[in-house]
This record gives structure tokens, sequence and C-alpha cells, in this order.
């Protein structure tokens, strides 16, 4: 299997599982952890998971759920899924605010600074 296969492989697996050890990887996907380790490096850096002790957990959310403890980014309060709006920034991306209100007025934001 190759890097790019086996990190597709673990991004797949810790979307179901959240929490995935090294040694259960390096069991799982028959390499070893040394390899694991390497294999995690970018999914760590690109803001995925987060090391644990002898493992990562999953960071992000699913692109497409909002997940019941967000914040709105704009006033901070608790965000109801029925009324959480989603916006796609520049960058690609995605934040959510409690209402439609915020969204527009966190876009405002961007759109008058641009540098931020
Ligand atoms: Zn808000």
């Amino acid at each position: 299997m190759l890097p790019a296969e086996r990190q597709i492989r673990i991004k797949e697996l810790i979307q179901v599982r959240r929490n995935l050890k090294i040694s259960e990887l390096s069991e799982l996907l028959g390499v070893s952890e040394m390899t694991i380790h390497r294999d995690i490096k970018p999914l760590i850096e690109e803001g995925i998971v987060i090391k644990t002790f002898g493992g990562i957990t999953l960071v992000r959310e699913t692109p497409g759920t909002v997940s019941d403890n967000d914040d709105c980014v704009f006033c901070n309060r608790k965000i109801d899924t029925r009324l959480g709006y989603r916006l796609i920034l520049p960058n690609n991306k995605v934040e959510t605010t409690c209402c439609a209100h915020c969204g527009l007025l966190r876009h405002y934001q961007f759109v008058v600074s641009p540098s931020h």
C-alpha cells in the first residue's frame, strides 16, 4: 500500500472511530509504528487530527455536518443546528454561525478586510 493510500485509510478510520492508537493503526495497515508516525504527520499539519498519548484524535467534523457543541464564530453563542448558517471562506475554510444574521456580518468582515 502506498503512503497516500494509507493516509486515505487512516482518514476514513478516524472519521468513524474518532480515536485511534498508533499501535492499532500499525496492526491494521500492516506497517511499522514508525511508518504510521510518518503517515499521520501531514494529517496533523492539515489540522484533521491531533496527536494524543500513543495515538490520534479527530479534530474536525466532516464538512457538511454541524456538530452540537459548535459556537457561533461571530457572537460565540451556542449554535442551534436547525438555524446554523455555514459560510465558506475564500481560503476554503468552513465556519458556522448561529444564524444568517451573524453569517452575513461575518462574511462582511471578509469583504471589507480581505487581509484577514
Ligand atoms: Zn451568532
